[in-house]
């Protein structure tokens, strides 16, 4: 298995190939970033933001056309937010095996702080990894310093360690091994 990243043309230069290299060393699975193919769709004029299961509902479309049976995780710059939500870090859907993280609400500036390449790497790592976690099966986590914690805050998210705790990471190992047997 591999995982594939989307790099949406709008979504930071430069920083794809760190974000690329440490969510693979934190899941375990060799990642390939490549530019995002996939249309950005689902924008609702009146909210700014994108509806990310419609987000969702066309990447899937497009894995599914072209018969990729790896994890997809697209990156956009634009907000997120789904029916129920009314803004998201991301959003993982196992089934289908896709995923989409916004960068939007993971930058210093959103925040009115001075840019900082490295926090948004940070965070790009912490949250599209938690994705990945979602696709390979694994659910949300109550410990604060899990990647499998859901951050409802900035703060949270930024609370987290880049690394599945004991409990997340024995699940992670089980489901790679049940992998392999089945190979
Ligand atoms: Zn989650
Ligand atoms: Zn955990």
């Amino acid at each position: 298995m591999r995982l594939n990243i989307f790099w949406d043309q709008l979504s930071p230069e430069g920083l794809q190939l760190p974000v690329g290299r440490m969510i693979a060393s934190v899941t375990g699975i060799p990642a390939v970033v490549v530019e995002n193919p996939v249309r950005i769709m689902g924008f609702v004029n009146a909210r700014k933001q994108i509806d990310a299961q419609v987000q969702l509902d066309h990447l899937a479309a497009y894995t599914h056309q072209h018969r990729m049976d790896d994890p997809v995780l697209l990156v956009v710059t634009q907000d997120l937010f789904n029916p129920g939500h009314s803004s998201l870090f991301g959003l993982a859907r196992e089934q289908e095996g896709v995923a989409v993280v916004s960068t939007a609400r993971l930058t210093n500036e959103f925040y009115g702080l001075p840019a900082s390449d490295d926090a948004l790497i940070d965070r790009l790592v912490t949250e599209g990894a938690h994705e990945v976690g979602h696709l390979l099966g694994l659910s949300h986590c109550k410990n604060h310093e899990c990647i499998m914690f859901c951050p409802d805050t900035l703060d949270e998210l930024d609370g987290k360690k880049k690394a599945f705790c004991g409990s997340c990471q024995k699940l992670l190992d089980a489901q790679q091994q049940c992998r392999i047997d089945q190979i």
